[in-house]
């Protein structure tokens, strides 16, 4: 499990209605500090009894976990069969970072709450089998909603979090050949539409809009699946 911002109740409601529990929970890993992303993890962790991984920073604000370990954010480590990559990301935490995960056969990458990209992003996202990507906001709706000019500032801020047209602009710089799940990812309730998501990112990388995923707050998103593609030649070999 990456993160955690719910309750209890909330997290099992959402594990149970894809079929898992708590309990097949091994490890939780947390990008950071922000209520969000760490509300939650303390009291799922010691409700089944699961060990925490957190970069020393984001560590450092977390006080009430019981099994904690910490990783080395520049180095790659492993977790059973799962080899971890953590990314840094320019956001406003003590030490964020985002993953890239790799078994024998996938590469699976996580990308969210960073303010801009950077070329060890692009590095360590090229060649992903599955993405998920932070599509946060679209810059009008930010610039001319509500927010107070202080939030709105933090939100489009180099450590704030990705813009539509960001997160449209990485993917045309990551290696995306592999790739066959993209989900669109921690879109803002208030200053961004699922519209604006699949417009922006399917014309810019020429994606059909019905292939991409877009996740919702309240529903989550069901499984999916990464699959052995067996080329040609191998095939007609066979
Ligand atoms: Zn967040
Ligand atoms: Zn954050």
């Amino acid at each position: 499990m990456v993160d955690n911002g719910f309750s209890i109740k909330e997290t099992d409601k959402r594990l149970q209605r894809l079929g898992v529990s708590g309990h097949d929970i091994s490890a939780i890993l947390v990008t950071h500090e922000h209520a969000d992303h760490l509300g939650g993890v303390a009291r799922f962790a010691k409700r089944y009894d699961i060990p925490v991984w957190a970069s020393h920073g984001t560590a450092t604000m977390m006080d009430n976990v019981e099994s904690l370990h910490c990783f080395n954010s520049h180095k790659r480590f492993e977790l059973g069969a799962i080899t971890v990559d953590p990314v840094l990301v320019p956001h406003d935490a003590r030490e964020p970072t985002q993953f890239v995960f790799q078994s024998a056969d996938f590469k699976f990458g996580i990308m969210t709450d960073t303010g801009s990209i950077t070329e060890h992003m692009v590095d360590a996202l090229s060649g992903c089998h599955g993405l998920l990507l932070e599509c946060n906001y679209d810059r009008d709706m930010l610039l001319n909603g509500h927010y107070p000019p202080s939030l709105k500032q933090r939100v489009a801020g180099d450590w704030g979090h990705l813009d539509n047209q960001q997160s449209a602009e990485l993917l045309q710089r990551i290696d995306t050949d592999d790739l066959q799940h993209l989900v669109l990812a921690h879109i803002s309730e208030k200053n961004n539409t699922r519209d604006l998501v699949l417009d922006t990112v399917s014309q810019a990388i020429s994606y059909d809009r019905a292939w991409l995923k877009v996740i919702d707050q309240d529903q989550g998103l069901d499984w999916c699946t990464l699959t052995i593609e067996i080329n040609e030649q191998e095939t007609s070999h066979a």
